[in-house]
């Protein structure tokens, strides 16, 4: 079965004229997909029952569906499970800000990359999500939720750029007039380090912001937190960062997981300093959400408040994570390890 939700409009242009359509038909169907989010092909009313009965025969809408949902009764913000057509299940999760509804979206089925404190990657990467699995997190929210979501963030389970052409296909489609229209500056792709792939990232020449998820400040610590850091240095990582901020003119976000006694003393605060020294960037610093049989435990909030003061002092822009969603399942990961039940290995 052809899988139409992952076609960009010109693809669905192409397709459609090769059934024999006329180009105004592609307009209305990618409209039903991408605006009105339908979920069968009997919804597309404007469409000729015989163009509906073939697009049944040759294509799947099959993309993401909730099977559970986590409410935090402190903030509202919502954790789902979604199932994918094959049983696999990943997670996204729905925040509610100020500026508007925020979604957090997962870009693969689990993740290889194997950082030390997180629950996404136990039990290594099982495959990529489509781009059609990928927008339907967002769209399956909006439907279930019935409120329109401004803010995007790759940061879910997975690894983007390991999953590169759906992701920034992804990014294209969701921010495309035709779509959803969310800007590529409300979109926010968060990665553990893939320096090629962020050199690819900046010759797309796409607005998003970047995140690098850093979480320590020299490279012997990394190593010991992430095994990626055994592939790229941080040397290496920040030249990327130099890069995409002089090409693209947005400010780069670093992740900081703190976690106690590995990472959070004032002199890693003192040498994360010297790091960002002349770059645009903003530092987020976020307490750990431990997981059991993962690495470490959450750092004091005296510690955290201190080394923000250390990077304040610096000139460096910081802010420490709010947690929202802190009695559900926050950790990324958590929720779709206790549901295995449709996971192939
Ligand atoms: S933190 Fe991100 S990149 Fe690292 S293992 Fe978890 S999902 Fe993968």
């Amino acid at each position: 079965m052809i899988d139409i939700k992952s076609m960009t409009y010109p693809q669905l242009k192409a397709f459609m004229e090769g059934m024999g359509e006329k180009a105004f038909r592609a307009d209305q169907l990618y409209a039903w997909l991408h605006q009105k989010l339908v979920t069968s092909f009997d919804d597309m009313t404007n469409l000729s029952r015989e163009l509906r009965e073939q697009l049944k025969q040759r294509c799947t809408l099959a993309g993401a569906k909730v099977v559970q949902q986590q409410i935090s009764q402190l903030d509202g913000t919502r954790k789902f499970l979604m199932e994918l057509s094959d049983g696999q299940r990943v997670e996204s999760v729905w925040m509610q800000y100020k500026h508007g509804n925020s979604v957090c979206v997962s870009s693969q089925a689990g993740c290889r990359m194997g950082c030390r404190f997180c629950a996404s990657t136990v039990g290594g990467l099982v495959r990529n999500l489509t781009t059609g699995e990928i927008l339907d997190q967002v769209y399956e929210i909006q439907r279930v939720t019935g409120e329109r979501v401004s803010n995007v963030i790759l940061m879910g389970i997975g690894e983007p750029l390991d999953n590169y052409d759906n992701v920034v296909r992804f990014i294209r489609m969701i921010s495309g007039e035709e779509g959803l229209h969310i800007s590529q500056r409300n979109i926010t792709l968060s990665t553990c380090g893939l320096v090629e792939r962020i050199y690819d990232l900046i010759r797309e020449k796409l607005t998003v912001t970047l995140a690098i998820s850093l979480h320590a400040p020299n490279d012997a610590l990394r190593r010991r937190m992430m095994p990626v850091a055994e592939r790229y240095s941080i040397e290496e990582i920040m030249k990327a960062c130099h890069a995409y901020v002089e090409q693209t003119g947005r400010r780069i976000t670093f992740e900081y997981t703190m976690v106690e006694g590995q990472n959070d003393t004032p002199e890693h605060a003192r040498q994360l300093c010297r790091l960002l020294r002349g770059l645009n960037c903003h530092v987020n610093l976020i307490p750990l959400n431990a997981v059991e049989g993962r690495l470490g435990t959450r750092s004091k909030g005296a510690d955290i408040e201190g080394f923000k003061l250390l990077l304040a002092k610096n000139h460096t822009n910081v802010t420490i994570r709010r947690e929202l969603g802190s009695d559900i399942d926050a950790a990324c990961g958590q929720l779709r390890n206790q549901n295995k039940g449709g996971e192939t290995t």
